[in-house]
C-alpha cells in the first residue's frame, strides 16, 4: 500500500509543468542500458514511480523482516515452559 501511494504521489509531485521528467528521463536511460530495452516517456516515468514506491516501502519491508523472524523463532530455553 505505501508503495502504490509513495508511486502516485510521485507522479503529482511531477505536476503540470513536468518538473520531474529530467529524473524520469534519467532512470529510463539508465534501466535502457542496462536492459537493452527501449524505456522511454510514459514507460520511463511509470518506471521512476515504481521505484520511488520500493524505495520508501523498502524500509517497512525490512522492519516487517525483522519483527516476522523474531515471531517465527523457536523460542529460547528461558520462554520453554
Ligand atoms: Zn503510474
Amino acid at each position: 500500500m505505501i508503495s502504490v501511494l509513495a508511486h502516485e504521489l510521485t507522479h503529482i509531485a511531477s505536476g503540470q509543468p513536468d518538473s520531474l521528467r529530467p529524473l524520469f528521463r534519467a532512470i529510463g536511460r539508465r534501466a535502457a542500458i542496462r536492459t537493452g530495452l527501449r524505456i522511454q516517456g510514459q514507460r520511463a516515468e511509470e518506471l521512476a514511480c515504481d521505484l520511488v514506491g520500493v524505495m520508501a516501502a523498502a524500509p517497512i519491508h525490512q522492519s516487517d523482516a525483522k519483527l516476522g523472524s523474531r515471531c517465527l523463532a523457536p523460542p529460547g530455553p528461558r520462554l520453554r515452559t
